[in-house]
Formats: structure tokens, sequence, C-alpha cells
């Protein structure tokens, strides 16, 4: 690559690269949660990305996670509650990226007072796949604790489901997946919308893996139920899904920006903590402690989970391309 790419990874990160995860991560990446945006349009750090993410930037950031493979993607438009007005430039500049390639994908934002019908219109109009949610644009003071319905009415799943699209969703409420409001609403939503497809963010945001052992059980069965793994660096929250559903299910995916903070999200308790650089845990008695990307703490994540669960090359490279090349009918030759 030119010295002019773009790239936040230090000499610690192409050494855990090289340790852990050259062997492992297959030729071909299929990146199924990453974000392009507008940079006055979003609420994460500015710095040190530039003003304007598209995919050229997300090939350039990817080599700092998989360096040398071929790299497509899945893109969700970046967003934020504070500027709801520039949703609709995120979203064109999503699909502006989105329309030049044949093997990448694209998610319109959706707020949950959109009117399906001007949606309907939108998505086709900029030719997209499907749609985004967010809790932040529920009512509810505190929108940790939403349920989906607040951030994702009942209309819109129904348009996914006529058009055939998919869902990205990111559960909230503290237990997420093993909360019985989310599994009755996966329950009941994935059964009367069969053409929707509904993607759980960050292996159902199971970032404290128990709520991923209890609450899986109950959405066994559920045909058009898929999972990306996202930013999640517990292995455990994988390879239930692995054990639940089958490893066709499970979709790599590396949250950019989140992949290129420094640090991981570790379950305690029953709930997580995110650590990123700055928080005061790098020293201690027994070493200086020096976080790589979150990216590649996931990836490791990953690797472990599929070398508990046994998984070969192939099913490896289904997680990394095929799954989401089948679920969003990229052709194998594009
Ligand atoms: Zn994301």
């Amino acid at each position: 690559m030119p010295d002019a790419r773009l790239s936040l990874a230090r000499e610690v990160d192409r050494e855990f690269f090289a340790r852990e995860l050259e062997s492992f991560v297959p030729d071909r990446v299929f990146d199924a949660h990453a974000h392009l945006w507008l940079a006055e349009a979003v609420d994460w750090p500015a710095a040190p990305f530039p003003a304007r993410v598209g995919i050229a930037e997300h090939q350039q950031l990817c080599e700092d996670l998989h360096p040398g493979r071929r790299t497509a993607g899945y893109f969700l438009p970046g967003f934020s509650a504070a500027h709801k007005d520039l949703i609709p430039a995120s979203n064109e500049w999503l699909a502006q990226q989105v329309a030049t390639r044949s093997d990448c994908r694209g998610a319109f934002f959706v707020q949950p007072g959109d009117d399906p019908d001007w949606v309907q219109a939108e998505v086709r109009r900029l030719k997209l796949h499907a749609l985004k949610c967010y809790h932040t644009m529920a009512a509810s003071p505190s929108t940790w604790e939403a349920e989906v319905d607040e951030f994702l009415p009942e209309p819109l799943v129904r348009l996914a489901d006529q058009e055939g699209w998919c869902i990205t969703l990111h559960l909230v409420r503290s237990r997420a997946v093993a909360d019985p409001k989310n599994i009755d609403w996966i329950t009941r939503t994935c059964r009367r919308f069969p053409n929707m497809r509904l993607i759980l963010a960050h292996s159902a945001r199971g970032f404290q893996p128990a709520h991923n052992l209890a609450g899986l059980p109950h959405l066994a069965g559920l045909d058009n139920l898929y999972f990306d793994t996202s930013a999640n660096c517990e292995p455990i929250a994988h390879q239930a899904i692995i054990r639940t559903f089958g490893h066709e299910r499970l979709l790599y995916g590396s949250d950019l920006p989140v992949s290129h903070f420094r640090g991981r999200a570790v379950g305690i308790g029953d709930s997580f903590v995110w650590l990123d650089e700055s928080s005061p845990v790098w020293g201690d008695k027994h070493a200086q402690v020096s976080p790589v990307l979150v990216g590649l703490e996931h990836l490791r994540s990953l690797k472990w989970a599929c070398w508990s669960e046994r998984l070969g090359d192939a099913a490896v490279e289904d997680i990394f391309w095929n799954n989401a090349a089948r679920l969003f009918g990229v052709a194998a030759r594009e």
C-alpha cells in the first residue's frame, strides 16, 4: 500500500495480528457491520478519522485489521440524535458510496416517526437493501431501557417484510437478548414478518455472554434471525449463537469506527464495561499493558469461538464471507 494510506495501527497492533490472527482470517472478508459517515452528522469523535469516511477509507482502515484481504461490506450510515437534520445527508452519502460497488450493500437509517411510504420511496431511489434503527431515536427519557417498538415501529418492519429487506438491530435494555420484552418482540416479529431478515448486532449485544446463554434458546427455530459479531470481544457470546443456530447465521462485522478505538468490552457481573485507552487500568502490579485496536480483540474472540466450536476452514470462510453474500445476494464472482 502507498505510504499515504489512512492507518491507525501501531506496532503493537501489527505484532498482535501476526501472532494471533494471520493464520485465522480468510482471504476474503465481508464486513457486515461498518459505518460510513460525515463527521458533522455523528457524535463520536471526529479525530483521528477524516471528515468523510466512505468505502475507500473503510478499505484502508480494514488493512489495520486484516491486511491483504479482499474486503467488501454491508454499510450503515453514521447518525446522531443530536443531529437528526443530517440523517438524510448521511443516507445519501452512504448510498452514493454503495452505488460504486456491486459487492457492497447499504442500510437506510430510519427514525420511528418516518412515514413508511416515504421510506419505501427513498430506499428504492437510493438503491439500498436494509433498514438501520437505533435506540437513541426513541422518545423515552432513558433510551437504554427502550423497548424495540419505541425505535422500530411495526409499520417499518412490515415494509421491510414486503420488500425483502434486512434490519440491523442493536438491542438495548440491561439484559439484551435475555430480556423478556426483547425475547417477545423478536419472536413475535420474526414469525409475523418471515420475509424480513433480522440481524441482531454485536452478537445479540451479548457483551455479557450470560445474556446470550439465557436468552438465545428462547429464539431457536426462527429462520429469519441472523447475528453480526461486531465489536463483541467475548468468545462465548459468539459460541452461544453458533451452538444454538449453527454457524451459517453468524456474520463477521467490524463496527468501524468502534474497531479503531483501543481496548475492549469486558463482561463482568451481570453487565459489561468498556475499557478504552483513557481507562485507568493499563498499568498494574505485574505489567504495563498496551491495549490493541478493539477490532483486533474482536477478531481474536471470534478465533477462540471458532476453535472452541471446532469449526473447520470452510465454516470460518462462511462467517467471513459466504453467509453475508447469501443473505445480501452478492454473487460469488462479484
Ligand atoms: Zn455499529
